[in-house]
Formats: structure tokens, C-alpha cells, sequence
């Protein structure tokens, strides 16, 4: 059992700290907005009134939070909680942020940290499913691994500091690759008359298959469970999967690597977020490639 302060109580923090609880370990958990606190305290976890006060006796510190500006305040501002943590303390963020932040992190926060960015959206995140992709050195992946294990099934070293988050918007990139490409056929297919269940039944065993066709399409009554069918509720909301194509814009140049399907995909779907839809499920996309047409 160890001492964890928590820190970012929202969609995904809230049941990752509760599957930590539930895994024995004692969780402090702190975020700016009083209610994420009440829901984490009516779980069963201690309130604390600063990221600084969770952070303090803590053996690791996990944070959850939108974007690297929240991450950069929560554990380096003046209140943060890496200095408020005990020398041997080590700092979790699983936030999926730039990759810049994450390694300035890794060399500023004075104790060792790791990015451990997760897949798995809100359904993994309460059922302990999630996929954590981890940067940092070997010897503090040993130590954060059995805490990981608490919210997770699959943890994978992927590097130095930093590679976690190159990991996770390389995901996020081909996913939405995937999904515009899917969107794109089965809008093809509908204006020439090949029915969608036929072109799913085909592509699944064929060579144009991924995860946003046989587990995700974009259109209803392929697969029960996928936000099509549910009028695209996320799931995982296009104003995210925008948020995580400008991080990989962002990391790709700064190494100068050319992504051009990236970039168009990034561009397609901040404009479906400027056009008020970032709320749906980002398969909803097809939506926005289906107006191109017209
Ligand atoms: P969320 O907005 O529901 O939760 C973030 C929480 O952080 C909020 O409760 C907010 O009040 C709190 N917060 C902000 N600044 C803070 C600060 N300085 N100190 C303390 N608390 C602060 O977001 P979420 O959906 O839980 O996502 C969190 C992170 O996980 C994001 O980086 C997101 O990209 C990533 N992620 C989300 C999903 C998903 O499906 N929701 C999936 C994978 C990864």
C-alpha cells in the first residue's frame, strides 16, 4: 500500500483515484473545483485544500489535467506539488500534454517523474483497463509500475522522458487518419449505392481494416456499442481528439518531420470544433467530410 496524492479529479481522475483507493493504496486527492473534491470525497478519498498539501507526505504523486500550462502550475508553480513532495517522492502525469512540457517537467520538478499519457478513454479509466505508455528511466518505471497497475492492464516503457507522449500522439494520429479514411468510404458508398454492411462485412477481413472500422464505424447499426448509435455521444470528444492533433502538429515539427495527413486531419477537425460540434464523439467527423460535398 503506498501514499498517493491525486491531483485533476475530472472524467478520467475521479475513477482512476478511485481504482487506486479500491486497490488498497491511501489517496489525497486535490483539483480547483469544489465538486470534482465533494465526488472524490464521497468515493472515500481525502481532500486536501492545494496541489502543495496533496503532494505532501506523499511516496507518488498522479496528475490529471487538461494541458501542459495546468501540469506546469500544479506540480512547478508556487503552490505545486513537487516540491511540497518528500525527496523520495516520484510524479506520475498521466495528463496527455506536449512533449515539451513533459520532458521540462522530468528536468525541473527536482524528484523523478514519469509521462504516463493513457488510452482507454472514461470506460477504461473505471473498469482499471487503461493502457499507460510511460517515458522516464527504467529504474523509476520499476517503482511506478505496480502503482499503474492499480488503474490499468497494459503498461509500456516506451523511452526516455517524453516518449510517452510521442507515443500517444502517434496513436491519436493514425486513429484519426483511420476515421476520416472510414468516413470518407463509407460516404462513398453510400452515394453509389454499395450498402454500408456490405463494405464493413468486406473491409473487415480485407486489407483496408482498422479499429475505426470493425470497433468504431462512424455510422449506426454496424456495432451496437459505438457512439453512431447513440445520436455520438462520447466516447471521446472531437474538441480532445483536436487537442491531441495540434500536440502531434506540435511535436512533429519541432522534429521537422513531415506529416501531411496529420496536418489535414488536425485542420478537419479544428473546423468541426470552430463549428460548435467538439461535444460530439470524433467519429462524428464523417458529419463534416459528409458537407464537403455539398
Ligand atoms: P477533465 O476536464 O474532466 O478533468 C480535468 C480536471 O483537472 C478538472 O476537474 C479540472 O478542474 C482539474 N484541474 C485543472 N487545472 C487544475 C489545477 N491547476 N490543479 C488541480 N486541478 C486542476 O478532463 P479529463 O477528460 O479527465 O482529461 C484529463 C486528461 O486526460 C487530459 O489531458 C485528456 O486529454 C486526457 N485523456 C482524456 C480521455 C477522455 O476520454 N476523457 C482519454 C485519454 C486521455
Amino acid at each position: 500500500m503506498a501514499k498517493i496524492g491525486f491531483i485533476g479529479l475530472g472524467k478520467m481522475g475521479l475513477p482512476m483515484a478511485r481504482n487506486l483507493m479500491k486497490a488498497g493504496h491511501q489517496v489525497t486527492g486535490f483539483d480547483v473545483v469544489p465538486e470534482a473534491v465533494a465526488a472524490f470525497v464521497t468515493a472515500g478519498g481525502t481532500a486536501a485544500p492545494s496541489a502543495a498539501a496533496a503532494a505532501t507526505g506523499a511516496e507518488f504523486v498522479v496528475s490529471m489535467l487538461p494541458a501542459g500550462q495546468h501540469v506546469r502550475a500544479a506540480m512547478l508553480g508556487p503552490a505545486g506539488a513537487a516540491a511540497a513532495s518528500p525527496p523520495g517522492a516520484v510524479l506520475i502525469d498521466s495528463s496527455t500534454i506536449d512533449v515539451a512540457t513533459a520532458r521540462a517537467l522530468a528536468l525541473e520538478a527536482g524528484r523523478p517523474v514519469v509521462d504516463a499519457p493513457v488510452s482507454g478513454g472514461t470506460m477504461g479509466a473505471e473498469n482499471g483497463t487503461l493502457t499507460f505508455m510511460v517515458g522516464g528511466d527504467a529504474a523509476t518505471f520499476e517503482k511506478v509500475k505496480p502503482i499503474l497497475a492499480g488503474m490499468g492492464r497494459t503498461i509500456v516503457h516506451c523511452g526516455a522522458a517524453g516518449a510517452g507522449q510521442v507515443a500517444k500522439a502517434c496513436n491519436n494520429m493514425m486513429l484519426a487518419i483511420n476515421m476520416i479514411g472510414v468516413s470518407e468510404a463509407m460516404n462513398m458508398a453510400d452515394q453509389l449505392g454499395l450498402p454500408r454492411q456490405k463494405l464493413y462485412d468486406i473491409v473487415s477481413t480485407a486489407t483496408g481494416r482498422s479499429f475505426a472500422l470493425t470497433d468504431y464505424p462512424p455510422v449506426p447499426d454496424l456495432v451496437a456499442t459505438c457512439p453512431a448509435n447513440n445520436d455520438y455521444k462520447p466516447g471521446f470528444a472531437a474538441a480532445l481528439m483536436a487537442k491531441d492533433l495540434g500536440l502531434a502538429q506540435e511535436a512533429a515539427a519541432s522534429a521537422g518531420v513531415a506529416t501531411p495527413m496529420g496536418k489535414a486531419a488536425a485542420g478537419f477537425f479544428k473546423q468541426f470544433v470552430d463549428q460548435g460540434e467538439g461535444g460530439k464523439d470524433f467519429s462524428a467527423i464523417i458529419q463534416f467530410m459528409r458537407a464537403m460535398a455539398r
